[in-house]
């Protein structure tokens, strides 16, 4: 199931929502306030995967809430 990463554009808070079917992208709203104005965020996987020639990248520059070994 695909997880998207949104950032509320009212008040700023990034959230991400695990999607189990298309149609419940329409329907996203800040976790938050509430608010319907987010916007998607890039996929970090595309990012950090282009990031991480360069070694092992410490947490100091991973936005993700939870990264390291799950
Ligand atoms: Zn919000």
């Amino acid at each position: 199931m695909p997880i998207f990463e949104f950032t509320c554009l009212k008040c700023g808070v990034d959230f991400e929502i695990l999607f189990r079917n298309r149609n419940e992208k329409m329907a996203v709203a800040c976790l938050q306030c509430g608010s319907k104005k987010v916007e998607r965020q890039m996929s970090t996987f595309a990012g950090k995967i282009g990031n991480t020639s360069a070694g092992d990248a410490g947490c100091g520059s991973c936005a993700a809430t939870h990264c390291g070994p799950s």
